[in-house]
């Protein structure tokens, strides 16, 4: 091997690339079924399910060992160290381009050497970025236009003796014109080339992309083998705080972590990395207090205005929509007499404020939703908190 054509490559950034991160654990079953068939692989793949399941992190292992010079004697992966591995590590490979191509921002879902989902960054110039994505979902993300479709043509039509790889991130964004467009780009697949499609949301792909290319079942995976991932991943980051901290003694017990994860998982959904992510974010501590803010908001206690104020010394708005979402369903779940997902919050004192009516808080939520849209549109973001204490007040 020639280092000399790779100037900016080294160890460290393939180790750290998440072309090359570790398999997630209820990845193994399906990682050996699809690369058992490589040979009859289709030219069209859709990986799609709910956000923070880890479909970024097996499509780029996915893409890494599709490319490989070393594949044949490389069954689990990539081998990291061909001139495919490296262009990848150097986000300089000639046959892969992802879009948004426009991205500027390149923060990668990944997995580090210890299995925990992170983010990664990439060489900013590559053709194989990624916007930033909240770990819930992707209203950040503007959409994909049909001339960006059509400026991928010269590369899948390009002749080559290898594969050549495009990736549609975030697929559902495809206006309708980019998704006709792409459509003749599924019917008429050169050898060699793989179209790969990844989306959080496959409702909204339109049934005509959906029915040309084969989904692939990242979905399906145990309860048991996410709750037991996840379990492993508090228990060391408990204890990687309590060797920090004389005062936190209490981290890594087998069975207070299960219990974590447990509801972790219920409020993401199922989702393990999700769960993780919430975990590791500002607010999953903060949650008992949103309780305490908003009783006090309902009984006139605090002005919304006080309450905003605070609150943005505390969170980021991305960080308070998000426990705002998590708070509010499980307030929907008590009002409908379902019991909280949250078995560690108390939600006594809460049953005089429970008849509002149930619109109120589905307009809410939409509300949210909106108000999420609105972060990625340079509105100022003391004003959404403004509005949004307001309603929290007024609901
Ligand atoms: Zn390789």
């Amino acid at each position: 091997m020639n280092t000399v054509d790779y100037p900016l490559v080294n160890h460290e950034m393939v180790a750290n690339s998440p072309y090359f991160a570790p398999l997630l654990p209820w990845q193994q079953e399906l990682w050996q079924r699809l690369t058992m068939r490589v040979d009859r692989l289709p030219h069209g793949l859709l990986f799609a399910g709910m956000a923070g399941i880890g479909k970024h992190a097996f499509v780029w292992r996915l893409i890494a060992w599709l490319l490989c010079h070393n594949r044949g004697q490389h069954a689990e992966g990539a081998c990291g160290c061909c001139d495919s591995c490296l262009w990848l590590a150097s986000a300089t490979h000639p046959d892969l381009i992802v879009l948004p191509q426009e991205s500027q921002i390149i923060e990668i879902e990944a997995q580090d050497a210890d299995g925990k989902g992170q983010k990664k960054n990439l060489n900013q110039s590559s053709k194989s970025m990624h916007k930033k994505v909240s770990s819930a979902d992707n209203t950040a993300i503007g959409k994909i236009k049909v001339d960006d479709i059509r400026a991928l043509q010269p590369f899948v039509n390009q002749g080559s003796h290898g594969r050549r790889i495009c990736v549609i991130d975030y697929a559902d964004t495809m206006t309708v014109a980019a998704a006709n467009a792409l459509l003749k780009t599924l019917e008429e697949p050169k050898a060699g080339v793989y179209l790969i499609l990844i989306s959080d949301r496959p409702a909204k792909l339109l049934a005509t992309i959906k029915s040309r290319v084969q989904q692939i079942p990242i979905t399906q995976f145990s309860a048991s083998c996410a709750q037991t991932f996840l379990t492993e991943q508090i228990i060391k980051q408990q204890q990687i705080q309590s060797s920090k901290s004389s005062d936190r003694v209490e981290g890594g017990q087998p069975e207070a972590a299960k219990q974590i994860a447990t509801q972790l998982l219920a409020i993401a959904d199922g989702a393990p990395l999700k769960a993780l992510a919430f975990f590791d974010a500002p607010w999953y501590g903060l949650r008992q207090l949103w309780l305490i803010t908003w009783r006090a908001l309902q009984y006139g206690k605090r002005s919304s205005i006080a309450a905003s104020d605070y609150w943005q010394t505390q969170l980021d708005l991305t960080d308070f929509l998000q426990l705002t979402q998590v708070m509010i369903n499980d307030l929907q779940r008590l009002k409908l007499g379902i019991a909280p997902k949250q078995q560690d919050i108390d939600f006594e004192q809460l049953t005089a404020l429970m008849d509002k009516p149930f619109e109120k808080w589905i307009q809410l939520q939409h509300n949210i939703d909106d108000m999420k849209i609105s972060i990625g549109q340079n509105v100022q973001e003391k004003l959404i908190y403004d509005e949004l204490m307001q309603q929290l007040a007024t609901i």
